[in-house]
């Protein structure tokens, strides 16, 4: 099971005053779509901004350092 950091998005919800940024992260399942137990915003996956081929080199340069750690 995949997991993955998380961070509130009311850092983009502020701007109509209801909710302050909260910068909550939390570590959950991938495939999970938590809500912020603080502001009840939507949680977004930290790495969304990577395109899919950055985070296939991340995961790729990831499985090395794990096998040179062995
Ligand atoms: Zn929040």
């Amino acid at each position: 099971m995949a997991e993955c950091y998380f961070v509130c998005s009311s850092d983009t919800e502020r701007n109509n005053g209801k909710v302050k940024s909260c910068n909550m992260r939390f570590k959950f399942n991938e495939f999970m779509t938590p809500n912020c137990p603080i502001c009840s915003a939507q949680m977004v996956p930290e790495n969304e901004g990577l395109s899919v081929s950055e985070l296939l080199q991340k995961g790729l340069r990831e499985e090395n350092n794990k096998k040179e750690r062995i």
